[in-house]
């Protein structure tokens, strides 16, 4: 009867937009306790919109924009194409930078008319240990409670000074929710999110989606190249842990996962590191895989 059963799951899996590369991860993904989910382009759209700029005392914000842009004219990063297409809209033309130097699930750093700047996130802060001025906490404090992206734009040499922070806005996918809700009808015990982004912005995009405090995880302000042990984190507690991803940084902790499943229009990388794979970006198709599981598995016994 297996061939049956596989030919039957192969043509539901295939309808329901889900490519089976690993069959071992679907049989797992029945007995899965948690879903840990990338926050950027997996439960949120990933299309960052520039939402508030401030400077500190004594510079502008239209310099603000226009230096950020100009550092980050040289970054493929979403949050650096949501700044020069914000530039863009309001001046045209952007400036020019040299020396472009990217600074991974930090920031990035380049020369501008002969000065050297670095935009970037609070590991970039914490790295060169510094603090935004007062005149600026108001403004972070709203933002980063609204669950808006803050990037730093920060004067590097002798005298390190920070010139101005700007706010990204990026929209939870609509289906986010449902999705969450779907996985914990069907007993998963534990919905977790995973972001190098700030605590308080993944706090806050978790508040709304319904995490419950004390069984839900929030993993922030992790770096590209740690995302796996987040994986390896829960495992070590005994959880079987699915991981729904979309970015290159992804890759490792969907090879670490007992269930990788890469999502949408994934970077290829993602896509050979998952053993499932859904065709569209709608994270309720991670419940679908389960069900998938459950009635896969149930037949063949
Ligand atoms: P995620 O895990 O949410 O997909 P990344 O690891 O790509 O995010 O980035 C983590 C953080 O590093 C961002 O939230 C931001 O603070 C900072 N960062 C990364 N790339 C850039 C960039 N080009 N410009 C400014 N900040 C950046
Ligand atoms: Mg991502």
């Amino acid at each position: 009867a297996i061939p049956l059963v596989i030919s039957i799951t192969t043509a539901v899996s295939a309808k329901a937009g889900i490519l089976v590369k690993d069959r071992l991860a679907i049989e797992r993904m029945r007995t899965v306790d948690a879903v840990l989910f990338d926050k950027t382009g997996t439960l949120t759209k990933g299309e960052h919109t520039v939402a508030g700029i401030a400077g500190a005392e004594g510079v502008d914000r239209d310099e603000v924009l226009h230096l950020a842009a100009a550092v980050e004219s040289d970054s493929e990063h979403p949050l650096a194409r949501a700044i020069v297409a914000h530039h863009g809209h309001a001046h045209g033309e952007g400036a020019h930078a040299s020396d472009f130097r990217s600074r991974t699930g930090k920031g990035v750093e380049a020369t501008v008319d002969g000065r050297h700047y670095a935009v970037g996130g609070p590991a970039l802060l914490r790295e060169l240990g510094i603090e935004p001025p007062n005149e600026l906490e108001g403004d972070i404090d709203t933002w980063s409670g609204r669950g808006a992206t803050v990037l730093y734009l920060i004067a590097l040499g002798d005298k390190t000074k920070m010139l101005g922070a700007l706010a990204l806005e990026d929209e939870i996918r609509p289906e986010a929710r449902q999705a969450i809700a779907d996985l914990r009808a069907q007993g998963v015990q534990k919905i977790a999110m995973i972001t190098g982004d700030a605590r308080a912005v993944a706090e806050a995009v978790a508040a709304d989606l319904g995490f419950v405090e004390g069984r839900d995880e929030v993993f922030a302000e992790v770096l590209p190249a740690d995302k796996d042990q987040a994986v390896a984190e829960l495992q070590k507690r005994g959880l079987r842990v699915a991981m729904v991803g979309d970015g290159v940084n992804d890759a490792p902790a969907l090879a670490r996962a007992d269930v990788g499943i890469a999502i949408g229009a994934g970077t290829d990388v993602a896509i050979e590191s998952a053993g499932v794979v859904l065709a569209s970006s709608d994270p309720r198709g991670v419940g679908g895989v389960r069900r998938l599981s459950k009635a896969s598995y149930r037949k063949m016994i």
